[in-house]
């Protein structure tokens, strides 16, 4: 299956600046772009100790005077870089794509259409709910479970919703083939919301912002059917895995066959897979299969009423960023102003560079690329890729807790790991998605339909090993287990993270440790599991396994322990494959820049060591500023920790952190040598 996708952040900011590296675009340093050796001198606080909080200690005058945008719900590292991204990215659709050679030009007119159909607000004003209303009318329409399901998979070149997610990805178990995977759906908001008293707040205003959709759409009896569709979500709820259960690649891989399925768990499957375009499927793999055959349970006694109301609901708050100012307005005040703790909705342009981007995106990464990436980036991130392998390999086979023959497995992983930098050797074909200049709802559910029927039509096809998850633009990186490979796009491949100007120990704690966690995570507690092939098999005796979940285990207590509201702690085992990567990624980075100096001493540069200045680059690729409740959404729900415990609670387990600050059993952050973690 395709749990792949991990993020290096989710998050966000910089201060440092935004220059293109050498690429022949404009280089528009950012305000308070660092200048020197690559570190922001003027956002760190040298007043407090860097042993009781080094997060504070390398960022904290950043922080104090940081100002997140009205619009946002972040201002950071990412933030800034991502900022300057849709700039970039607005010049591309308003400006067209001069100076990019023919089939990219197509594509170029393709992207200005959908933006300008984005940009029509008068259009978009006038039309106000009607381009919904024959998607409300079929809902209507329906009399019985079998029509729903029609629905819900029609929902996949539109705006239904089903109760269960359908996707596409290499088979766990032979990962050269695509496998349909079905699993639970169904909920507007993650499941911990609906049963959690601590969020039953924003579990009324979830309430409330059904009854105004349904109102704003004319469904009967508003406030009774938002009721009742809230009743139906908590029993979906109920029976729902969290977050951290689904990241067992063990657990969630359970292959059947369309008829065990359609006994398992009774439900009008072929109506829905018909419907998704999935004709002739013979075997699925069921990821939450005990959440599964429940929820079908459920939708089998639901009354057909409420699942309409359910579905009207959904097509509402799926469809409401595309329809008029009030439906605009509604979504924004519960999805970004409520939960996100968003002051102000973003300017129209910035909702369609989203827009466009999110459906057209590799079409724009490749005007975007040409016009500010620098080839020569490419080779030096090589480089470093380079190093960071060999410094991993160097650690693996030091390791005192693995057994010779489960070296071997994971030095053969190592060495079959795949690396994309910067963007596709291949760009995706848009050719067959129609867009119209005048029509905003059909381009978005063009958009849906294409890339949907883009991955039906490849199903018997072999993988596609060139595939990116992710478009160059985007500032963020990912390890995908099946392929067994990293992908760096080009919008990570800047300043702070990389600057070829900087100081090595800036890059080595910047992209250095960025690549060494995104190398970590085919050996983190989920990675671990894939083999070299990239297949789900376990290779690891059963005392390395014991050794690795015990020194895991010790990292997930740490953890839990972190509490960024009172009350409210952070989830151990939710985040347990992030905080490995972020461990294992510092290590080998470290261990990348020493054997980049070969045994000669580091320049002092303004009184930093070259150790203290790669610490100092790790908490300033950290940087970031969020509001409390987008603080608060990310810990319920997101694999990634807040930026202050990926410093704080990494840097702690480093023996050269405490080396190169001399941090001393009274600092607030020391652990004892035998409670630091190790494991990479
Ligand atoms: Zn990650």
């Amino acid at each position: 299956m395709w749990n792949l996708v991990c993020r290096v952040a989710a998050l966000t900011l910089v201060v440092v600046g935004a220059q293109s590296i050498g690429a022949a675009g404009q280089p528009a340093p950012l305000p308070g772009a660092v200048q020197g050796w690559g570190f922001d001198l003027a956002g760190a606080d040298f007043a407090i100790r860097p042993g009781n909080d080094f997060f504070r200690y390398a960022d904290g005058a950043w922080y104090d005077r940081a100002v997140i945008p009205s619009d946002r719900s972040s201002i950071g590292v990412f933030t800034t870089l991502t900022i300057t991204a849709e700039a970039r990215i607005r010049d591309i659709l308003e400006h067209g794509a001069s100076g990019v050679d023919s089939s990219a030009g197509a594509d170029a007119a393709k992207i200005g259409a959908f933006y300008a159909a984005f940009m029509n607000e008068a259009r978009v004003e006038a039309l106000d709910v009607q381009p919904i209303a024959p998607l409300i009318a079929m809902i209507r329409a329906a009399r019985t479970r079998e029509e729903l399901a029609d629905l819900m998979g029609a929902g996949r070149r539109s705006f239904f919703s089903s109760v269960f997610s359908t996707s596409i990805g290499a088979d766990d178990k032979a990962p050269d083939k695509y496998v349909v995977s079905i699993g639970q759906g169904g909920l507007g908001l993650n499941r911990d919301y609906y049963l959690t008293p601590q969020l039953a707040a924003k579990k009324a205003d979830y309430l409330a912002y059904m009854k105004q959709l349904l109102a704003m759409i004319g469904w009967d009896a508003p406030e009774q059917s938002a009721a009742a569709v809230m009743d139906f979500e908590t029993a979906v709820a109920a029976v729902s895995w969290t977050n951290a259960e689904r990241r067992d690649p063990e657990k969630t891989y359970n292959p059947m066959s369309a008829a065990a399925l359609d006994e398992a768990a009774p439900f009008p499957w072929q109506r829905l897979f018909a419907s998704e375009g999935l004709v002739g499927l013979d075997h699925v793999v069921v990821v939450e299969n005990t959440a599964v055959p429940k929820i079908a349970a459920i939708y089998a006694r639901t009354p057909v009423d409420t699942l309409k109301a359910w579905e009207a609901f959904h097509l509402a708050d799926a469809a409401a960023p595309y329809l008029s100012k009030r439906f605009v307005a509604a979504n924004f005040d519960f999805r970004d102003r409520t939960m996100r703790g968003v002051a102000e909705q973003p300017e129209r342009w910035r909702r369609g560079v989203g827009t466009v981007n999110g459906t057209m995106g590799q079409a724009i990464g490749r005007v975007y690329v040409a016009r500010y990436f620098s080839p020569e980036a490419k080779a030096q991130i090589d480089d470093l890729v380079a190093r960071l392998r060999s410094a991993l390999k160097g650690r693996i086979e030091r390791l005192d807790w693995m057994s010779p023959q489960t070296k071997l497995k994971a030095l053969d992983k190592l060495a079959r790991l795949n690396v994309k930098i910067a963007y596709p050797d291949k760009w995706r074909d848009y050719s067959p998605l129609v867009v119209r200049p005048d029509d905003l709802v059909a381009d978005v559910e063009a958009g849906r339909g294409f890339g949907w029927l883009r991955q039906v039509s490849r199903l018997n096809s072999p993988v596609d090993r060139d595939e990116w998850y992710m478009n160059p633009q985007t500032v963020n990186a990912y390890y995908d287990s099946n392929l067994n490979e990293m992908v760096f796009p080009a919008g990570i491949l800047q300043p702070p993270f990389f600057d070829p100007a900087a100081d090595p120990a800036v890059n080595f704690g910047g992209i250095g440790a960025v690549i060494g966690h995104e190398m970590t995570h085919g050996f983190d507690d989920e990675g671990r599991k894939y083999d070299g092939a990239g297949v789900l098999s376990d290779w690891w005796t059963d005392a390395d396994a014991a050794q690795f979940d015990a020194r895991a285990a010790v990292l997930g207590r740490q953890f839990d322990a972190y509490e960024p509201f009172p009350g409210v702690h952070v989830k151990g085992n939710l985040t347990m494959g992030e905080n490995i990567a972020d461990l294992g990624g510092a290590l080998v980075a470290l261990d990348a820049y020493h054997d980049y100096l070969g045994g000669r001493p580091a320049p002092v540069i303004d009184g930093f060591t070259g150790d203290q200045r790669f610490f100092l680059s790790y908490a300033q690729s950290w940087r970031d500023k969020s509001t409390d409740a987008s603080i608060r959404q990310q810990v319920v729900s997101n694999p990634h920790a807040p930026v202050e415990y990926r410093v704080n609670g990494i840097v702690r387990n480093m023996d050269a952190w405490y080396d190169a600050f001399n941090v001393k059993p009274i600092d607030e952050l020391f652990l004892p040598p035998d409670e630091r973690v190790r494991i990479w």
